[in-house]
């Protein structure tokens, strides 16, 4: 008799609270439960160095230009956006040697013809490295970050005045380089991608071209991290512990079919880059002390009158957003270096916090570290509508890829702007919920027995 009792009492459990193969494994919690957090993301995150990004910061200004119209400046030379390049893609190749070749270094090189900004045909490079996911199942899925290293002085078309960019965008290379440098050491099942891009100041045209690439060549890009004046300029009113997340509501590329819906079920404020942003906040909130750094997400896909090369990500249809430091000090971007009436103009190292700079990194690093271990995402998201009940029933195609081994249903109030409440559910591909789907919106994340979650996916409508 005392051999059954364990057998008994796991079978009274099993009653109780449901077989984890029929699905359901918890009731509905108030709040989202806090993922566990992953020892390999803790320690990457505490490789990010302070000092290895004020040092690239510094090699990056010392090209005195590296504007996208000094491509007639040879490399040699030592100045100029082609001896930038090279310098980038030689110190990439350094992390590479020390993971034993693990990150392929690539450019992609064309010849941008006379447009705005450009007035005769130029030379853009984009460097970028590869982490080649270690799982043949998830290495087709991309995760990708960027930072822009050309620079601009006061006039937009000046090549040769001192632009030395600083944090426009030296700390946003920085980021991408520095998240090379500390995950290289470490293997994920999808793939990685650090890109430093060019032409950004002179219209995204190094972006552009780089993200119609992927487009032409099917890459299935999750997420795209762009990272754009996140130095967090020493001026006051900054606030050094939080940076700014944009996001894009309804997506730029959505066809008239999609907005269609988007306005029937109003889907205004969950688009993929949307999500994106939700989940980096809570990535921070995870892995970072709220005091020491915390993600403000914005939902506006940039600041007034600005842009930056997330958008040109946006627009091939991937989920793409801008970090950004709080407070911006225009004194300190777009301005050739010079003082007057006692202001220092200019967009140089002195103004740039490389603590905060090393946060955003490892905000960075953590997001494309949980994304890169993370299942897929489930497919084909539904929310069964032909029944008129006030249960809600959502269905879906396993996360592809072999990696789920649960999903969490997430949902809140339509005027709430994050996630509020939540429920586990193990390896299964239907969900029932007491709550009314008119009321609420939901998502389904793909979960792992490590407790890596999956971007969240909106059901649409079946009848
Ligand atoms: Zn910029």
């Amino acid at each position: 008799m005392s051999k059954m009792k364990p057998l008994f009492l796991a079978v009274a459990i099993l009653l109780l609270t449901g077989s984890p193969l029929l699905g359901q494994t918890s009731a509905p919690v108030d709040g989202i439960p806090a993922a566990k957090l992953d020892p390999q993301i803790v320690a990457a995150m505490k490789n990010v160095s302070p000092q290895r990004i004020q040092q690239t910061i510094e090699k990056l200004v010392s090209f005195q230009s590296r504007h996208t119209l000094s491509a007639d400046v040879p490399a040699t030379s030592g100045k100029g956006i082609n001896a930038a390049a090279e310098w980038i893609k030689s110190e990439l190749e350094v992390y590479s040697k020390a993971c034993g070749g693990c990150l392929e270094v690539k450019t992609d090189e064309f010849t941008q013809d006379t447009a705005n900004r450009i007035p005769q045909p130029t030379k853009l490079i984009n460097v970028y490295a590869v982490l080649r996911g270690s799982d043949p199942a998830n290495a087709s899925r991309i995760v990708l970050v960027s930072g822009h290293y050309d620079s601009r002085a006061s006039e937009t078309n000046d090549a040769t005045s001192a632009s030395p960019g600083a944090n426009d965008d030296g700390s946003g290379t920085a980021v991408s380089m520095e998240c090379a440098r500390v995950l290289s050491q470490y293997k994920f099942p999808a793939t990685i991608i650090f890109l430093i891009a060019s032409g950004e100041e002179q219209g995204l045209y190094g972006s552009a071209h780089f993200a119609k690439m992927a487009k032409t060549l099917g890459w299935n890009i999750e997420a795209v991290l762009n990272n754009d004046i996140v130095g967090g300029d020493r001026s006051p009113g900054q606030d050094p512990h939080t940076v700014r997340v944009f996001s894009e509501g309804i997506p730029v590329n959505a066809s008239e079919a999609e907005l269609k819906l988007i306005r029937a079920v109003g889907g205004e404020n969950d688009g993929a880059s949307r999500q994106l942003a939700r989940y980096i906040a809570s990535i921070a909130k995870e892995y970072m002390p709220a005091k020491e750094f915390q993600a403000l997400p914005v939902f506006r896909r940039d600041r007034y009158l600005r842009g930056g090369d997330h958008t040109s990500f946006n627009e091939q249809g991937f989920a793409a957003v801008r970090f950004t430091e709080f407070r911006e000090n225009y004194d300190h971007q777009h301005q050739n270096v010079r003082t007057e009436n006692g202001v220092e103009y200019g967009d140089l190292p002195k103004f740039v916090d490389y603590s905060y700079v090393a946060n955003v990194a490892r905000l960075n690093a953590a997001t494309l570290a949980s994304l890169a271990s993370a299942p897929a995402p489930p497919a084909k998201v539904r929310v069964l509508t032909k029944a008129l009940v006030n249960d809600s029933t959502l269905v879906w195609d396993a996360s592809p890829g072999g990696l789920a081994t649960g999903y969490l249903v997430l949902w809140r109030d339509t005027g709430a702007p994050d996630w509020e409440h939540a429920q586990v559910f193990g390896n299964v591909t239907q969900a029932t919920m007491r709550v009314s789907k008119d009321n609420v919106f939901f998502a389904v994340q793909a979960t792992d027995a490590q407790g890596h979650r999956s971007l969240p996916v909106v059901p649409v409508p079946e009848r």
